[in-house]
C-alpha cells in the first residue's frame, strides 16, 4: 500500500479497504489559489532542488521534467533532475535529456515532484530516510494524485503536467527558450495524442500556439515523438493486436516475458501503445494490456470508453492515473491478475 510522505494529508482507506481518492464536488481536482503561492514560495527560497519525475517516464513525464529543470536553472538555481528509469531515445532530440540522473543521491533542500499521483510513483529516487527531512512541492495533473506533498499544485483539469509548468514558469516570470518550449510542447502532443483527447481544452491549445511561437516544432515533436516508432515495436503492436480477446464489451490482451523475448524485443517495458489501439473497437467498453514484467509482477494498462472510469479501478490496486486511461502493477501470475481485473472491469460497466 501505499507509503504515506510526512507532510501528507491525502487519500483515505474507506471501510472495505480499499483506497479512495477525495474528490470535489465537480469530480474533479483543481489546485488552490493558496498552493500555488505557496509553492512559488518554497521555489523562491529554495537553493539546491531535486526534481524527480515518475518511472517510465513518458513524454509529459520527461518534458515536464526537462522545462521546470531548464526554468528553474536560469533562477540561479542548482536544480537535479532525476528519473528512475532513462528516457527513451526517441527523446533525444530534447535539450537536456542526457542531464537527467538515475540516483537521488545528494543535498538538496527542496524536493519537486512532477507528473507523479503518488509516491511509489517516484521509485527508487526517493531516499525514505533522507527525502523525509525535506519538504516536497508536488505538480501534478492525476485526478487519482494523493496530496503526498508539504505543497501540492494539481490540476486534474488540466491535459498534461507540461501546462501547469507553463503556467509556473509564466508566473515565476522566467523566459520560455526554444528548448523549455519544445519540452512543454512534447508534454503536450504526447498526453493529448496531438490534441485528440476529451481533456484537451482551448487553453491547451492556446498554451501550445504559445510554445510555437516560443520556437517549438509542432510537426517535429509530432513526428518523434508520437508518430515515429521501431519497427520491432510494429511487430509487437501486431502480435498483441493478434493475441487480444473481446469479451462482454472489455477488449484485452497479454504480453508474456515469452512473447517478448519470441519476438526478440529488446525494450523491457510499455505496451508499444497497445492498449490505446484495442479501446479504438467500437465495440469496446473497456480496453486492458497485461504485461509481465522481469520480476512476475504485472503492469497493467487501462482505456475507457468515455462515461466509465478506470481512475478509479486503477487506484483500488494501488496505481492511478485519469479517468479514461490509467494504470496499475497486480502480482503474478498473469492469470490471476487477468482475473482479478476482468471481474472488476466488468462490474465497472454494470454499475454504469
Ligand atoms: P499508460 O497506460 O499510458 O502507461 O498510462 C496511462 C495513465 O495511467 C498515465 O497517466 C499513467 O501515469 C497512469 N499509470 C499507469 N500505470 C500506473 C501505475 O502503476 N501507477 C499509477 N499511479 N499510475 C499509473
Ligand atoms: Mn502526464
Amino acid at each position: 500500500m501505499n507509503t504515506r510522505y510526512p507532510y501528507t494529508a491525502g487519500a483515505e482507506e474507506s471501510d472495505d479497504g480499499l483506497q479512495q481518492f477525495p474528490e470535489s464536488e465537480e469530480g474533479e481536482r483543481r489546485s488552490s489559489a493558496r498552493a500555488w503561492v505557496d509553492a512559488e514560495g518554497y521555489l523562491r527560497r529554495a537553493q539546491r532542488i531535486l526534481a524527480i519525475t515518475h518511472l517510465a517516464p513518458d513524454g509529459d513525464a520527461i518534458g515536464s521534467l526537462l522545462a521546470f529543470g531548464r526554468g528553474m536553472q536560469s533562477l540561479g538555481k542548482a536544480v537535479t533532475m532525476a528519473c528512475q528509469d532513462a528516457a527513451h531515445p526517441r527523446f533525444n532530440y530534447l535539450g537536456g535529456v542526457h542531464d537527467i540522473r538515475q540516483s537521488g543521491d545528494g543535498a538538496f533542500d527542496l524536493l519537486v515532484a512532477i507528473d507523479a499521483s503518488d509516491l511509489q510513483r517516484l521509485g527508487t529516487i526517493f531516499l525514505p530516510v533522507e527525502h523525509s527531512r525535506v519538504p516536497m512541492v508536488v505538480f501534478d495533473h492525476h485526478i487519482t494524485n494523493t496530496q503526498f506533498g508539504a505543497v501540492n499544485v494539481v490540476d486534474s483539469n488540466s491535459a498534461s503536467s507540461s501546462e501547469i509548468i507553463f503556467k509556473l514558469l509564466r508566473r515565476m516570470d522566467i523566459h520560455i527558450t526554444g528548448e523549455i518550449a519544445s519540452a512543454l510542447l512534447t508534454g503536450i502532443i504526447t498526453d493529448t495524442l496531438a490534441f485528440r483527447t476529451s481533456s484537451t481544452t482551448p487553453e491547451t491549445l492556446a498554451t501550445a500556439m504559445d510554445l510555437m511561437r516560443a520556437g517549438a516544432s509542432l510537426h517535429d515533436i509530432t513526428r518523434r515523438a508520437l508518430v515515429l516508432r521501431s519497427y520491432d515495436s510494429i511487430h509487437f503492436l501486431a502480435a498483441g493486436i493478434m493475441a487480444s480477446q473481446l469479451d462482454d464489451g472489455i477488449v484485452y490482451a497479454t504480453i508474456t516475458r515469452k512473447m517478448r523475448k519470441d519476438m526478440g524485443v529488446k525494450e523491457e517495458r510499455g505496451d508499444a501503445g497497445l492498449v490505446g489501439t484495442l479501446i479504438t473497437a467500437m465495440e469496446a467498453s473497456a480496453a486492458a494490456v497485461f504485461v509481465e514484467n522481469p520480476d512476475g509482477s504485472i503492469d497493467v494498462g487501462l482505456r475507457c470508453a468515455p462515461g466509465l472510469d478506470v481512475s478509479q479501478v486503477a487506484f483500488e490496486f494501488g496505481g492511478g492515473g485519469h479517468t479514461v486511461a490509467a494504470g496499475c502493477t497486480l502480482p503474478g501470475p498473469m492469470r490471476d491478475a487477468v482475473n482479478r481485473m476482468l471481474a472488476r472491469l466488468r462490474r465497472m460497466i454494470r454499475e454504469q
